[in-house]
């Protein structure tokens, strides 16, 4: 897998290779280059290069070539969900809505004319007029993670070009292939060379695009303590960094819930992408008597989770991205156990017939979670669904806003007063009511809070805009305006 650097794959030697798995049947598919810095120094370069021409494109040029990138993805946008699913392992159809919720950033970032429209103002004195403008960056970075490698990519590269920046895109080493993928159909829809790169790589290359004096700002999705790493080096260095980090989801199913919707819910939104999302229900917070209503229908459904190579048409659950993190996720479930949680199903150990050496995992269901075990507070990123029993609903919220992530959080409930008291009180970031997944669309912006996102904006919509440009402020008066004379005092309006 090349880099993608000046317009062009672009292989270099000298540097590691790592192999890329197909999950699913556990067999490497290609190897990818790990840039040493001289590639990032190479990639970042090129970048510079071309921000002159490109930050002096008038917007609306630049909008057009985002029209024809818009056209091209949705034209070729099937041919890039079996590359994620190859890749990532998550079944098609769900790659299939990865690659729509991407293509609907870029349809935003299709309207920068308007986004990028200054503010101005008339006569602020006399014979004085002031405005406001916003101007790109110059060089910025993406950093992304293995779960979304379309989605997330696309939170970043189409806003932050469409605002004039050139952009370096260092996607996940695991599934490294979207992203060449789209820097290919960037390039057809007419791009100039240089304004859209990606450097394959990892910890060095991060910390290579991170340090250059040329990068002048880093987006970053992934774990929280990468996460954190760069914000605090990020401000170290004098640089703008947003930085999303993980995520530990509640789902509070209330005693007035539809409880048909609330188990669909829990079992879609626990066990999709095989719990790889950063916005996947991990706990679900049972009140009152739920817990005993809704739990013989949760062991059902778990149990009965269709679990294949996800190119198959009836998959509901891939594998795991890699045989590492498969053993990370069933060691939580061993650590669970030893806790003193109840394992109500048990995953580990799933074999697919005829896919004997995929990293496959059931999804796995504990009742009896508390507050004090590891699997509660930890990000386990997997199939495995804790569920917590509470009295009610100021319990449920104390709950929520005592755990260190706030990402996502949905409550389940048919009253609207409740909904409303939840949505105003929970510390968390993005909520749904009678939503599992409350990823916001595309002109909202995306960000958790607390230990989920370090930074002060949020990613995509008009936060991404405010993220990838700066603001300037113009004051001007002309000769017949201009008073005869120094003045000596602060200036005020006359
Ligand atoms: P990760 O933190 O391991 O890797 C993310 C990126 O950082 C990759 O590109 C990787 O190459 C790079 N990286 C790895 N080690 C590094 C280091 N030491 N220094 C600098 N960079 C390094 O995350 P992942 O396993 O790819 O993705 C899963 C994580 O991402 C989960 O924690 C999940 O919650 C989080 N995530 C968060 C959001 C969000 O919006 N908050 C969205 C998606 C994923």
């Amino acid at each position: 897998m090349p880099h993608w650097l000046n317009g062009q794959a672009q292989i270099r030697s000298g540097n590691v290779l790592q192999d890329v798995f197909n999950p699913a049947t556990g067999e490497v598919t290609r190897k990818v280059q790990l840039a040493t810095s001289d590639e990032v120094n190479e990639a970042v370069a090129s970048a510079k290069q071309a921000f002159p021409g490109w930050t002096e494109t008038p917007p609306i040029r630049r909008a057009r070539i985002m029209n024809r990138f818009l056209a091209l993805l949705n034209e070729r946008k099937d041919e890039l969900a079996a590359i994620i699913t190859r890749e990532h392992g998550k079944v098609f159809s769900d790659a299939q809505g990865e690659v729509m919720r991407g293509i609907d950033i870029v349809e935003f970032a299709c309207g920068i004319p308007q986004l990028l429209k200054g503010d101005y103002t008339d006569q602020v004195s006399t014979g004085i007029d002031n405005w406001t403008l916003r101007q790109p960056l110059g060089v910025v970075a993406g950093v992304t993670p293995f779960n979304f490698p379309c989605m997330v990519p696309c939170w970043m590269f189409p806003v932050a070009i469409a605002c004039g920046n050139t952009f370096v895109l260092k996607p996940s080493e695991r599934d490294p292939s979207a992203a060449i993928f789209m820097a290919e159909l960037m390039a057809e829809a007419g791009l100039p060379a240089g304004v859209f790169n990606v450097v394959h790589g990892d910890r060095l290359a991060v910390e290579a695009l991170l340090d250059h004096d040329d990068v002048k700002a880093l987006s970053f999705v992934g774990s929280t303590p990468i996460a954190h790493g760069l914000y605090r080096r990020g401000a170290q260095l004098g640089k703008r960094v947003q930085a999303l980090g993980g995520a530990k989801n509640h789902m509070v199913v209330m005693p007035d819930a539809d409880l048909d919707l609330a188990v669909d819910a829990l079992i879609g939104s626990a066990y999709g992408s095989a719990g790889e999302r950063c916005m996947a229900i991990s706990v679900a917070v049972l009140v009152g008597d739920v817990a005993d209503r809704i739990m013989p229908r949760l062991i059902e459904r778990t149990k009965a989770l269709k679990i294949k190579d996800g190119m198959e048409a009836d998959a509901e659950m891939g594998p795991i991205v890699t045989r590492q993190a498969l053993e990370r996720i069933e060691g939580y479930v061993a650590l669970g156990e030893r806790e003193g949680a109840s394992l109500l199903v048990d995953g580990r150990g799933l074999k697919v017939p005829g896919r004997e050496n995929g990293f496959f995992t059931g999804g796995t269901l504990f009742d009896h979670v508390t507050p004090s075990m590891r699997i509660y507070q930890e990000e386990i990123f997997g199939p495995v669904l804790s569920c917590v029993r509470v009295k009610d609903l100021a319990q449920a919220v104390a709950l929520i806003n005592a755990h260190e992530f706030g990402n996502g959080v949905a409550c389940f409930t048919s009253d609207g007063q409740v909904a409303r008291e939840f949505s105003r009180q929970i510390e968390v970031g993005m909520v749904g009511i009678n939503v599992p997944i409350p990823v916001p669309m595309a002109w909202h912006g995306f960000g958790g809070w607390k230990r989920s996102l370090f930074g002060d904006m949020h990613a995509y919509g008009e936060e991404g805009v405010r993220f990838y440009t700066r603001q300037k402020s113009v004051m001007q008066r002309w000769a017949s305006s201009i008073p005869k004379g120094p003045e000596f005092v602060m200036p005020t309006a006359k």
